[in-house]
């Protein structure tokens, strides 16, 4: 008899279930997989919000494992994508009962390059290292690893090597000239881990390496019929990255550092030197413009990305011609194709496509070029090929998919005569099915979500004294345990600073390296961690270390962020609403981020504050608490401490 993708997924998991020893069949858990099944036979779109604690991982691999098609998976985060590769599919394979077989696919910069290795080291990797005697060890530990057969992946380095080392033995795309032209390219690393991948059912790779597989035409990763994107609401940044370039000095720096051994002594001081005094001149003119929209072609700016581009076309043209066995191949090869990229994303800025914007970033010292919306862009190079899967925890604004399906190219309706569509064969359409399934948490009973109404408005001057005493308060009543997401750095002060001579540990952004801090507090049970934006999302302390999280206001996005005021003059000029088609969605979608970090399991027990009292007295409000963790809401302060101090005693006591 045969049976229906659906029928199949639904069976499996309620039988892999029987083997986890959490293994509830969850009502949510087996609607996704229903969904995604259904998506995957009937080659359509699927976006799904489902709460923490689904199995929303399990829930779209075993249909995509059933399906028998081939299925690329990419998650936002590295512990995502280990989560995948080390525990998920593994456990499939043992109890699914089918052949189950996965790679893991990273850019470049991830792997040793073999081509810098061997001419550092000799093609036996035995010696002849040209860095500092400091570098000198862990680079022959590098050596060392490789000549055993080590994966090349600096995720399975033995030890841990300082980026600057990494530097000296790794590429980023913009340098590795591919295979073809690289006399290493039968032993590259990156090269094996995408031919094993050409061999695998399920490729598990990461935001930013699809998105480059998108801006570079379908080009880098091995062919797949589906598309899974988890943490999907992280989908949009990483497209809007890669379809962009940086336009900066630095580059230059690095491509006449590059150039130097290359380029005969007779021609290398005029030619580098012009390069160099390029770079300079470039960087300094970055240096002296606002952080504001530009055109770059104008000006001096203009005249010094002009000639940027003219001194790495002379350089390029000075590069002697050799035979792909000579000493000089490789680093000729990498040096050609980083002078092309150069060109090419400097002559994008010179003539911005339409639909793109251009600002500086003094501090970074480039001007950043990047499409105003991905939409067309992830339709073109996505969904008119392949049924797509987009999930999160966190994708909705006032229960709405509308506003972030749409910046990812989807569309409720059919659009006639799509552009996208244009040249494909049989096109998928761009509507989509979207799903909200609940976790299997019981929020009701798992804590509150205070709103401090009773502070003035953030827009007022008085807030950030008032809100830095809130938060005191109730740190202090939750005994330390508690997690301040701030919205700036100056307000990280404010939290700080109220938190001085606190009778527990308080560690802030800054004091030390992100994983080690995030550890600290993890294994601290009355830490209390300040942070600001890089920390709303991705933090994941289930237990007794995290009982409140505080977010001091709704994190709107800057009014002069440039790019988001291009989106919102772009959404004016069609008539709507730059409030509620930008503003609102990307706050609700941290906001909720933010919140989700209080409850991560079934045992856990808090409250979230947020001090902002327009989730209260504004209308737009309503829509973004429909996006936040269901606990029971008050604006009552004595409440909230109250419920703070009974945990605290209650942990205090286990
Ligand atoms: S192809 Fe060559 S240059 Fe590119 S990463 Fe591999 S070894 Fe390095």
């Amino acid at each position: 008899m045969e049976h229906s993708l659906v029928e199949d997924s639904v069976v499996a998991l309620s039988q892999v279930l029987d083997h986890k020893s959490d293994g509830v069949q969850r009502v949510g858990q087996t609607q996704m997989v229903e969904a995604v099944a259904t998506a995957i036979s009937g080659r359509t779109h699927l976006v799904v919000e489902a709460g923490t604690g689904t199995g929303k991982s399990l829930a779209y691999l075993i249909p995509a494992v059933l399906s028998g098609q081939r299925i690329a998976v990419a998650t936002a985060t590295k512990s995502l994508q280990n989560q995948l590769a080390d525990a998920d599919l593994p456990f499939l394979a043992e109890h699914l009962g089918v052949p189950v077989s996965w790679s893991v696919v990273k850019g470049r910069q991830s792997y040793v390059c073999m081509a810098k290795l061997v001419e550092r080291m000799g093609p036996n990797l035995d010696g002849g290292t040209q860095l500092l005697d400091e570098d000198s060890a862990d680079l022959d530990v590098i050596a060392e690893w490789v000549r055993a057969g080590g994966t090349g992946d600096r995720d399975d380095l033995p030890t841990t090597v300082p980026d600057d080392l990494w530097r000296h033995v790794s590429v980023s795309g913009m340098e590795c000239p591919g295979k073809k032209q690289c006399p290493q390219g039968s032993k590259c690393f990156a090269e094996a881990a995408l031919e094993a991948a050409r061999d695998s059912q399920i490729t598990i790779t990461n935001h930013h390496l699809y998105a480059l597989h998108m801006a570079a035409g379908r080009r880098i990763l091995p062919d797949h019929d589906v598309v899974v994107f988890d943490e999907a609401h992280k989908l949009e940044a990483a497209s809007s990255a890669a379809f962009g370039v940086d336009v900066g000095g630095g580059r230059l720096v690095a491509f006449a550092n590059n150039a130097q051994r290359l380029v005969a002594p007779s021609q290398r001081d005029q030619l580098l030197g012009e390069v160099r005094s390029l770079a300079s001149r470039l960087g300094g003119e970055v240096e002296l413009l606002p952080e504001a929209r530009l055109n770059p072609a104008a000006g001096a700016l203009g005249e010094a990305i002009l000639g940027g581009i003219r001194a790495v076309g002379q350089t390029l043209r000075a590069l002697p011609n050799t035979d792909e066995h000579a000493p000089q191949a490789g680093p000729i090869a990498r040096v050609k194709a980083q002078g092309g990229h150069i060109q090419a994303d400097f002559g994008m800025a010179l003539d911005m496509p339409q639909g793109y914007v251009a600002w500086a970033e003094p501090i970074r010292r480039v001007v950043r070029v990047a499409p105003i919306t991905v939409d067309d862009s992830i339709a073109a190079n996505l969904l008119v090929h392949h049924p797509t899967i987009m999930t999160s925890a966190t994708l909705t604004t006032g229960g709405s998919f509308t506003p972030l399906a749409r910046r990812l190219g989807l569309t409720a309706e059919a659009i006639p005569d799509d552009p996208a569509a244009f040249d494909v064969e049989d096109p998928l359409s761009r509507t989509y099915e979207g799903l909200r399934v609940e976790g299997s948490f019981e929020y009701a009973t798992q804590g509150l979500l205070y709103v401090a109404s009773q502070l003035p408005d953030p827009r007022e001057d008085q807030w950030s004294a008032a809100a830095g005493a809130e938060m005191r308060s109730l740190v202090e009543a939750a005994g330390g345990r508690a997690l301040v997401l701030t919205t700036s750095y100056r307000m990280l002060k404010v939290a700080a600073d109220a938190l001085k001579g606190a009778p527990f540990e308080v560690l802030v952004q800054g004091e030390m390296p992100k994983r080690q801090l995030i550890s600290r507090f993890a294994e601290t049970e009355t830490a209390t961690l300040l942070a600001t934006m890089g920390y709303w999302e991705g933090i994941d302390v289930p237990g007794p270390s995290l009982s409140l999280v505080v977010i001091d206001r709704i994190p709107f996005p800057r009014p002069d962020d440039p790019l988001m005021q291009a989106r919102r003059d772009a959404v004016v000029a069609k008539g709507g609403s730059a409030f509620d088609e930008v503003d609102l969605p990307h706050a609700t979608v941290l906001l909720a981020q933010g919140s989700g970090r209080l409850i991560r399991n079934e045992g856990d027990t808090g409250v979230i504050a947020i001090l902002d009292r327009r989730l209260t007295a504004m209308r737009y409000g309503q829509r973004i608490l429909r996006s936040l963790p269901r606990l029971l809401r008050t604006s009552d302060k004595e409440r909230a401490v109250r419920f703070l101090a009974e945990v605290s005693a209650a942990r205090a006591e286990q």
